[in-house]
């Protein structure tokens, strides 16, 4: 199991407004803002990390903000829905906290997996889902939501493609997924790896027009290994079936990869290694802000430019 993909290691989106989304995540939905750092590529904008206490791979979902860029469009080509995990019975507390907060949701079922469908606030579309399956992740937990009913981490992500066979031949043969179930147009695969945040489903929709990546929309999802060598091996892997893949970068808390499968989502694979503790104590992770190494020296310039954050969410209703 070692040298396997071991499941979603994060997923990172792109949203239209920094505090909008701060207070989305953490104070709606309840999850721990792990890491408060900035874009590598463009460090005016922020790059927030949410998950559970320890910031846990799987549980980790990630923004781009860049204010005001306007609403994406989900479509071919993308990762379209984002599902979590909830505790068995959990969702009626969720459909009453999305009411009260405005939000309205639908009902639905997958796989005989009962789930409430919504967006956050840029159009990201998420599912809170009740697996079949035990679920015995660490949750975090705050004021408004207890342990029963708060987040475990991710279920599942779902591409939406216009084919399925080449997606499924790098899922297949690459990163270790076999083919679980069908039915109708929905695909799922799985690893057995390990036993959460092990799914990817792929909708088929060859009429579906292809997405455009702005606010509410996926930019990556990545998969999960052990550590570099693994990282490595599984670089050699998909270099030697012809794909593009970027050299082994150093996001600061993981290793990652880079390369796009053949029906247009970016995939990365990243690594557990250093984690979200490399630069913070557990206690006081996301309370500050954390730059790459090559932004320190102009720390004052990319503080003046980042929108000021207000972390004092009582008014968030
Ligand atoms: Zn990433």
């Amino acid at each position: 199991m070692k040298n396997k993909i071991l499941g979603l290691h994060h997923i990172t989106a792109i949203a239209g407004s920094a505090q909008t989304n701060l207070n989305f995540y953490t104070k709606i939905l309840g999850t721990r803002l792990v890491k408060k750092t900035v874009n590598f590529d463009d460090p005016g904008t922020y790059h927030f990390y949410f998950g559970n206490e320890t910031g846990e791979p799987g549980t980790i979902l990630t923004f781009f903000p860049w204010e005001g860029i306007g609403s994406g469009r989900n479509g071919a080509g993308m990762a379209t829905h984002i599902g979590y995990a909830v505790s068995p019975g959990a969702l009626a507390f969720w459909k009453e906290r999305l009411t009260q907060h405005g939000i309205s949701y639908q009902e639905g079922e997958v796989f005989g997996e009962k789930h409430i469908a919504f967006r956050d606030p840029d159009g990201l579309q998420l599912q809170f889902i009740e697996p079949r399956t035990v679920d015995n992740r660490q949750v975090w937990t705050t004021e408004d939501i207890d342990e029963p009913v708060a987040l475990k981490g991710f279920h599942n992500v779902t591409l939406t493609l216009q084919k399925v066979e080449a997606t499924a031949q790098v899922l297949t043969d690459i990163l270790g997924y076999e083919l679980q179930k069908q039915e109708d147009s929905r695909y799922r695969f799985a690893t057995d790896a390990i036993t959460t945040a092990n799914l990817l489903d792929v909708v088929v929709d060859p009429s579906a027009s292809r997405g455009h990546n702005a606010a509410g929309t996926n930019h990556h999802i990545a998969f999960r290994v052990k550590d570099d060598e693994v990282l490595m091996a599984y670089r050699e892997k998909i270099l030697s079936a012809g794909f593009h893949i970027t050299p082994k970068i150093d996001r600061d808390y993981f290793f990652s990869l880079y390369f796009r499968e053949p029906g247009g989502v970016l995939f990365e694979i990243a690594t557990d290694n250093p984690g979200f503790t490399v630069d913070e104590h557990l206690a006081d992770l996301g309370t500050s802000l954390k730059l790459p190494k090559q932004y320190e020296g102009v720390r004052s310039d990319i503080e003046a430019v980042l929108p000021k954050l207000n972390f004092n969410l009582d008014h968030v209703k």
